[in-house]
């Protein structure tokens, strides 16, 4: 008789996840379908995504409307090389992406995920300052913060902080000069450290996540200060690059964080949510002044960069579909009661047994499980943290003792008291057995 083996027992014959311990974590669970915030398992379970499954997810899982704009675009052009050809898709979305940038972003670049998008911005930024000077370029420091996370590539990683993520690869890293994220405390003594690199023409570039650092621990900080280092760094003539790979496309209180800063990017980096969380997509959008560095005459000064799918017409579709969701007046009014739901909250939460920093930007909610630990990934409570919620329903995947909320925008009232009412419980279940941690 052939037994029917569950997709679990398959997938532990041939797979290999992502920041998973396949040893250690709980088992993983097969999820059959999605329906708007919820992920229904293979047994019928629903969970309520509050997680945006990375952060990618805006507006829902199998968005009708997305789903359409795919299966269209499927049937007339599924690919083609994105060198020396061109297509309605991605020149469409281009369009609207720049619409809603900050107006100095002229340019985009296409890739595929987050990584690639911060790894075209750091070439970019190399290659461009390299042409500007004819080779003679003196400048070779970049500046980033400490806790920032960037992505998985060798770039990426080299710039992101030092810390779990990219510890087994440090000697392999190319060196970085680290600032601590500005504070009102910090943020003359950081000015004068900034100015001191920059003061003999040796900083190339200066890469942020702009106000929220997102797999740091969502570490929130304030535009003032934020803008008092981009200024110094473009009195140098330093090359700033936004990563809005996690706070673009409507996480915080605009559009894109970048917006909320009076100091704007030469380089931004977009992934995420720029197809809704349908497929993977990267863009690396800049200045005119960054994109005609590279027009010259010499053969050698084309931009060295390309990835087969750049530009994928399918996942251009998705995002045309996706941003003029986000930008119809439902979307708005969702995310502004979302917000105005988070700020609410935070009231509740002020005194709540077991929590601590409490905090909020735009759409992304979260707070600290206090612990005689240190707040950082590896803290021990995050696995039991992370089965607490599954066992109520719930994906909620902590970063450490951090928990956070960045639903998709189709949440609902009552689903968002859920997830406050869950992280109130955890709060109270946690520090009542405090003393084990
Ligand atoms: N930059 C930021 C700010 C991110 O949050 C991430 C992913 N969490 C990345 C880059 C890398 O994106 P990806 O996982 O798509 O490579």
């Amino acid at each position: 008789m052939h037994l029917r083996r569950s997709l679990i027992q398959r997938d532990e014959d041939v797979l290999w996840h992502p920041f998973s311990h396949h040893s250690l974590e709980p088992a993983r669970m097969a999820i059959k379908r999605g329906e708007g915030t919820w992920l229904v398992t293979e047994d019928g379970r629903h969970l309520l995504d509050a997680v945006s499954s990375w952060w990618v997810n805006l507006h829902g899982h199998s968005n009708r409307y997305i789903a359409e704009a795919i299966a269209e675009q499927a049937n007339k052009l599924e690919h083609c090389i994105f060198a020396g050809f061109t297509h309605e898709p991605a020149i469409e979305l281009s369009e609207l992406v720049l619409e809603a940038l900050p107006p100095n972003q002229k340019k985009i670049f296409f890739s595929d995920n987050g990584s690639t998008a911060v790894e075209v911005a750091l070439k970019m930024a190399i290659q461009a300052d390299l042409i500007r000077t004819k080779g003679e370029s003196k400048r070779k420091t970049i500046i980033a913060l400490e806790g920032g996370y960037h992505g998985d590539t060798f770039g990426a990683m080299s710039v992101s902080g030092r810390g779990a993520f990219t510890a087994p690869f440090f000697d392999y890293l190319f060196d970085v000069k680290h600032l601590p994220i500005p504070t009102v405390e910090n943020c003359s003594q950081l000015c004068h450290a900034l100015e001191a690199y920059c003061k003999d023409g040796s900083v190339l570039a200066f890469i942020y996540e702009p106000l929220v650092q997102g797999a740091g621990g969502m570490n929130m900080y304030r535009a003032e200060e934020l803008n008092t280092l981009l200024s110094i760094a473009k009195r140098y003539g330093v090359i700033c690059i936004a990563d809005e790979v996690m706070t673009g496309f409507g996480r915080t209180e605009a559009l894109f964080a970048s917006s909320l800063l009076e100091i704007q990017p030469d380089i931004m980096c977009l992934s995420k949510g720029i197809t809704g969380g349908f497929l993977p997509l990267g863009a690396t959008s800049c200045t005119q002044e960054i994109y005609e560095s590279f027009e010259h005459p010499d053969r050698q000064t084309f931009f060295f960069h390309g990835h087969s799918y750049a530009g994928n017409p399918l996942a251009c579709a998705a995002g045309i579909a996706s941003i003029k969701l986000l930008q119809s007046s439902h979307c708005t009014q969702q995310r502004a009661s979302i917000m105005k739901s988070h700020q609410q909250a935070i009231e509740s939460f002020r005194n709540a047994p077991g929590i601590g920093g409490v905090r909020s930007q735009g759409t992304i909610f979260a707070l600290d499980i206090e612990t005689a630990q240190a707040t950082n990934y590896q803290n021990p409570l995050r696995d039991r943290l992370y089965s607490f919620f599954l066992e109520r329903g719930l994906l909620i995947r902590p970063l450490g003792n951090v928990l956070y909320l960045m639903p998709p925008y189709c949440i609902t009232p009552n689903e968002l008291t859920l997830c406050y009412d869950a992280l109130l419980d955890a709060g109270r279940h946690f520090s009542s057995d405090n003393s084990t941690y």
